[in-house]
């Protein structure tokens, strides 16, 4: 089975292509180098706007995630801003940080989550798979590991933030892993039955 992966993010297609058992193309590969619109106010809509885009432009197979921290004493907030919370174009993660640790200052529920969903379009037909990791807001940065908010967030069950626990063990146990084992399993089921349905 061949899937686009709608990414460039080299992490990212690592980290899927890892569990999935398909050639997993990135959207280089396709050759699509477009500003795919993410200007949904939710992840699903997001997900959702992305896969349909490299489906009705490229009528392949495909999928998309969007990824959102949902932080419980700001309303879910960032949530689907997450890349942009501190404003301009995104992606200072720095920034992003200071931000929501000034946001919680004072405030004694830190409970947040990180929120994957994806949105698979297999035949023209859309399926959603969500991930999740519950977790809290440290009050300071801890560790060099992973990416966006990771030195701040600690993982239930763990006493150490995502970016102390590094990969291995991230990539095992992150709402992007769960999202996509789900996608995974699915795939399975799919093409088990295609399968038996050419033995029958
Ligand atoms: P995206 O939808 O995967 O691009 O994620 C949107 C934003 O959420 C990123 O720019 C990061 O700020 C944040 N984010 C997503 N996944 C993670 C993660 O695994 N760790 C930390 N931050 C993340």
């Amino acid at each position: 089975m061949k899937l686009v992966f709608a990414t460039n993010n080299a992490h990212k297609l690592e980290e899927v292509s890892a569990i999935l058992k398909a050639e997993i193309l990135s959207l280089n590969d396709i050759g699509c180098h477009a500003d795919i619109p993410e200007t949904a106010d939710t992840l699903e809509g997001n997900a959702s706007l992305k896969s349909a885009f490299i489906y009705n432009n490229y009528h392949t197979d495909c999928f998309a995630d969007d990824t959102g921290l949902e932080v419980e004493a700001l309303n879910g907030a960032p949530g689907v801003y997450s890349a942009r919370y501190a404003g301009g174009e995104g992606h200072d993660s720095e920034a992003n940080m200071r931000k929501l640790l000034h946001e919680l200052e004072g405030k004694e529920n830190r409970k947040a989550q990180f929120r994957t969903v994806i949105s698979l379009i297999l035949d023209g037909k859309e399926y959603q798979f969500e991930g999740i990791v519950k977790g809290e807001i440290l009050h300071e940065r801890r560790g060099e590991a992973g990416f966006g908010y990771d030195p701040i967030f600690r993982p239930e069950g763990y006493d150490r933030s995502f970016a102390e626990l590094g990969n291995e063990v991230k990539n095992r146990i992150s709402h992007r892993a769960r999202a996509v084992a789900k996608l995974s399993e699915f795939l399975k089921t799919v093409s088990d039955s295609s399968r038996d349905s050419l033995k029958g």
